[in-house]
């Protein structure tokens, strides 16, 4: 039987692990870390791992026509017991080095780019536009990858072609829109609106551009309810409100311009975020998580 000793552990980002599995694999292990406010909060939230990996696969699964992805494996002797269910064996590639960011709304960096300069990484937009504004069509608005504790910085498409090449760059940005696009028509028929999402691609060994890391989840796209949409003011956020709403409120005692550490969550707000996410997988899929591994 293997076990998580067995790989050496080759990194850790803020909510997932990285072990190596020969040469050519990695082990892919998502936590129950939650981040809020560009912090790791201390409490986790139980099945947070398991539903952000189960929702990859479905991804991977409904985008397989459209793109190759890294997925190798998600029930395999390889994985071990004790991350069943929040690990997937997947290919090791080439990162780019690029947040492949995709808007079909504006709201957060993107809207206050827009607010400074009427554009989004270089983007133009007609005027006029407000909070959640529903864009003419969807803008590939990428971004440097920030260090640990660091805001990612969205970049102009120039600057990816400086780092990537231009022939590169286009591939990213075609790959970027046209996942957009599939992920928001599958997510308008469960009453669901894609308002924006982070992908990161890698290049394997032949050339090809493969999407990797996570897919469309809750922690890497904005996912509001179609219902109850209204533009001018900000949407709540399908997972993390609670937590949000906790932490900025009265009770907490945390002040958010502090830069300190936040405080552990009370047992409701785990139980009520722990609930989002699982709703968030059900809704979106229409599976169960009880009959996830
Ligand atoms: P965040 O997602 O919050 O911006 P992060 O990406 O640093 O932060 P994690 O998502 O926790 O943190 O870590 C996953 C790491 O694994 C990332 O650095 C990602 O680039 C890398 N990764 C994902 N898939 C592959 C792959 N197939 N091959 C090599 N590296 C990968
Ligand atoms: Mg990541």
């Amino acid at each position: 039987m293997t076990t998580l000793a067995d790989y050496p552990k080759i990194a850790a980002g803020k909510v997932r692990d990285l072990y190596a599995v020969g040469d050519d694999h990695l082990l892919l292990v998502t936590s129950d870390r939650i981040s809020a406010y560009d912090f790791i909060l201390d409490t986790p939230i139980p099945d947070k791992g398991r539903v952000l990996t189960a929702m990859s696969v479905f991804w991977f699964e409904q985008l397989s026509d459209l793109i190759p992805n890294h997925l190798v494996a998600y029930d395999d002797p390889r994985i071990p017991a004790e991350v069943r269910g929040r690990a997937l064996l997947v290919r090791r590639l080439d990162m780019l080095p690029v947040e492949a960011v995709a808007r079909g709304y504006l709201t957060g960096s993107g809207y206050s780019d827009y607010q400074r300069t009427g554009a989004v990484c270089g983007v133009e937009l007609p005027e006029g536009l407000v909070e959640a504004s529903k864009l003419p069509s969807p803008i590939f608005t990428p971004a440097t990858k920030a260090a640990f504790g660091e805001h990612d910085e969205n970049v102009s498409f120039d600057a990816v072609v400086a780092t990537i090449g231009a022939k590169r760059a286009e591939e990213l940005r075609e790959a970027t829109l046209a996942v957009y696009r599939r992920g928001a028509e599958v997510a308008a028929k469960r009453g669901i609106l894609l308002a924006d999402t982070k992908f990161e691609f890698g290049v394997d060994e032949t050339g090809a551009l493969v999407l990797a890391d996570e897919v469309l989840t809750p922690d890497s796209s904005r996912y509001w309810p179609a219902e109850g949409y209204e533009p001018g003011r900000v949407q709540p956020s399908f997972d993390k409100q609670y937590v949000r709403n906790w932490l900025t409120g009265p009770e907490s005692g945390w002040d958010r311009a502090s830069n300190v550490q936040p405080p552990p969550l009370p047992e409701e707000v785990v139980e009520a975020t722990r609930g989002r996410y699982v709703e968030a997988y059900e809704r979106m899929t229409g599976l169960s998580l009880e009959e996830w591994l």
